[in-house]
């Protein structure tokens, strides 16, 4: 497995792929986990060369938000990559990636104006702009994405559409812990209390798929009730939408719905969800 820090350097590797091969990129932050780790053997199985990209971009992070306290272990990052039989690491500095002050961003309308892209105003204008870098610098054939961020998997989908990107996305399932906590790179700023408080986030999101919900008020009431019973618990937002459009809806009826958190425990902003596709959530 190869390690590259610089663009020029990813692009001469990537360029040495022959052609009749199929490029995987898996964009990450580092501080790997399984849920990383699923979406590189996913590319491993698919794909010929598989890129993992290790950037904490700081343009998708606000202000008063945890960039700098961002977790970071290159070291055992490289190891646990090497180990899942990544070909390449692009780990890229903040200045190699922004090497002058940006004039040029991606931004999406309409979707980014729910759920995260309300609680983190552009947040998603980060996220889209360094995806399209490393779309340009990397040219994968597919590129791998988690359905814990489903509405970053949304946007993602809607930038390539919307602007031609030759890329075929590939939304990968949640890889939750034995409790049922998504993973996250963030779970380890939890305490002790607040970890195990936590797991109300998949219980309550379970809890959905087990009652006959008609409504989404009806889902999104109960939802809040369950988390509220933990009193470390801090919501953000509770929303059940339609998926991918990210557009209200009333009644459940048939389309693919997303029923979406996002909880702060002490200084820790979790995110979940559930995507529903039955006819009735039942
Ligand atoms: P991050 O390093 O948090 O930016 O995540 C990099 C990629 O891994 C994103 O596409 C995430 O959606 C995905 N990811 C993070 N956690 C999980 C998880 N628990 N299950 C599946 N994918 C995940």
């Amino acid at each position: 497995m190869k390690i590259v820090t610089t663009v020029c350097e990813a692009r001469k590797y990537r360029a040495e792929v022959p052609s009749t091969c199929t490029v995987g990129l898996v964009p990450t932050m580092g501080y790997l986990h399984q849920g990383h780790l699923s979406l590189i053997q996913r590319a491993r199985e698919e794909c010929d060369f598989v890129v993992l990209s290790i950037f904490v971009n700081p343009t998708q992070f606000g202000e008063n938000e945890d960039f700098e306290r961002y977790p970071r272990d290159f070291e055992r990052d490289a190891q646990l990559a090497e180990d899942a039989e990544g070909d390449l690491i692009f780990h890229p500095s903040v200045e190699e990636m922004y090497p002058r002050p940006l004039l040029t961003t991606v931004q999406i309308n309409k979707i980014t104006e729910r759920l995260c892209g309300a609680s983190r105003p552009g947040h998603f204008t980060g996220v889209a702009t360094v995806v399209s870098k490393l779309f340009h610098i990397v040219t994968p054939d597919r590129a791998y994405f988690g359905l814990k961020d489903a509405q970053q998997v949304a946007v993602i989908e809607q930038m390539v559409q919307d602007l031609h990107f030759p890329v075929t996305i590939v939304p990968c399932e949640i890889v939750r812990e034995e409790d049922g906590l998504a993973m996250s790179s963030r779970n380890v700023y939890l305490n002790a209390e607040e970890r195990q408080q936590a797991t109300i986030l998949y219980q309550a999101l379970q809890a959905v798929t087990r009652k006959g919900f008609r409504s989404a008020d009806e889902i999104n009431r109960f939802v809040r009730e369950k988390i509220n019973t933990q009193p470390l618990a801090r919501i953000d937002y509770v929303e059940t939408l339609a998926y991918p459009s990210l557009e209200p809806i009333e009644q459940i009826s048939g389309e693919r719905v997303i029923v979406a958190v996002a909880v702060r425990f002490g200084n820790t902003r979790l995110i979940d969800n559930i995507i529903l596709q039955d006819r009735r959530i039942s």
